[in-house]
């Protein structure tokens, strides 16, 4: 594999919790989110740090893989990933332009997703003031009722056209509410709408359409337009519960035992007493808790993997620890500063969200600063 990249936020000293993340990964999950949509560009959605991971690894890997488009939410992320993309890479930002902040996207060169009459205003004035024409994103709403133009919005734009004048469409976007849930109806219909509402305004003749996040992507050609924008399934997750998984895993978070008691008698364990143990029992503490990013709700419901064997959560998460039961494994290889792996191996990232009440989304998004981080596969 190839060396390892420059870290953006560095490993604590003594961390005994390890996040790797496989770039090699990631590339191969890009391009089989390509192969499956061949029509289309494919982009990447690496808002929030790349769900996490670490966006500037991420994006340069992801270039080197052959992605142009990159979408984060705030300008302020596109800025900050601005230096590690040559200028051949598009920045776009889902959140619109804040206000008094329209000159910044067009100094950084980060296009803006526009998703309201007031965003569109604003960057027909930066295109006036920069006197050249200006590049955009227009968001449409087709059902999801969270950001973006309504219809009633694009038709006072179909009415007022000197409204855009100066702006350039590179696309035309809406989100899926239900792309993971393949037979909702929402699908088809925010398909129709957004079909509809691209067609009906003239200044979008040309602009590239995209629609499928990498759920939406699975959906098939009809959903796959111009460009896609996928993000979860880049990080190794499987976008739809449903279907097998069509990605790589990337991430494995591992910890080390802290320390191990036998109890033989009926006892407690963690706070709130909320896990009593009745017969003999060995019990390992290990240091990661919900301050690492690991959710509490996986207290008394949750498993790790020791020695390749699943077992499970004893008692609360506590902030910094929590507690595993690990009577049947053998005691070498359940002694303080043996191997505890939280996600990887026999324990796919969704089997782990899955017992926490939540999403890969969550899990992956939390996973903060605690972790010593290698990246596999980097691009120096
Ligand atoms: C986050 C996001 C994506 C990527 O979604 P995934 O489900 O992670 O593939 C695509 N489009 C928009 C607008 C998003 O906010």
């Amino acid at each position: 594999m190839a060396p390892i990249d420059p870290d953006p936020s560095p490993s604590p000293i003594g961390a005994t919790s390890r996040l790797t993340i496989d770039l090699d990964a990631v590339a191969a999950n890009w391009r089989a989110m390509a192969a499956l949509a061949p029509g289309a560009l494919t982009g990447a959605a690496v808002k929030a740090n790349a769900y996490g991971l670490g966006a500037v690894p991420v994006v340069r890997k992801l270039y080197a893989t052959g992605c142009r488009n990159f979408f984060v939410a705030h300008l302020a992320e596109g800025i900050s990933l601005r230096p590690h993309l040559a200028g051949d890479a598009n920045i776009h930002a889902l959140h619109g332009i804040p206000p008094g902040t329209a000159h910044e996207f067009v100094a950084h060169g980060i296009t803006p997703v526009l998703n309201s009459l007031v965003d569109v205003d604003a960057w027909r004035h930066a295109a006036a003031q920069a006197d050249r024409p200006l590049t955009a994103i227009l968001q449409l709403d087709s059902g999801m009722n969270r950001v973006g133009l309504s219809a009633a919005e694009v038709k006072a734009l179909v009415e007022a056209p000197e409204r855009l004048s100066g702006i350039r469409f590179f696309a035309a976007m809406s989100h899926l509410a239900c792309a993971d849930t393949p037979e909702h109806p929402l699908n088809a219909e925010q398909r129709r709408r957004f079909m509809a509402v691209t067609q009906s305004l003239p200044a979008l003749a040309g602009a590239h359409r995209s629609l499928a996040n990498s759920a939406g992507i699975l959906l098939g050609p009809d959903y796959h337009f111009d460009l896609t924008r996928p993000g979860i399934a880049l990080y190794g997750a499987n976008p739809a519960s449903a279907l097998p998984s069509p990605v790589t895993p990337v991430v494995r978070v591992e910890t080390d035992i802290l320390q191990v008691r036998d109890i033989d008698r009926p006892e407690v364990v963690g706070y709130g007493a909320a896990h009593e143990v009745t017969g003999p029992t060995r019990v390992a503490t290990v240091a990661i808790g919900y301050a690492d990013g690991y959710l509490r709700a996986a207290g008394n419901r949750g498993k790790v993997s020791v020695a390749g064997r699943l077992v499970p959560i004893l008692g609360r998460v506590s902030m910094d620890l929590m507690t595993i039961d690990v009577t049947d494994i053998p005691p070498a290889q359940s002694a303080p500063g043996m191997p505890v792996v939280l996600v990887g191996d026999n324990l796919a990232i969704e089997d782990v969200t899955r017992d926490m009440g939540t999403v890969s989304y969550e899990l992956l998004t939390r996973l903060g600063s605690r972790f010593a981080r290698t990246y596999l596969g980097g691009v120096a």
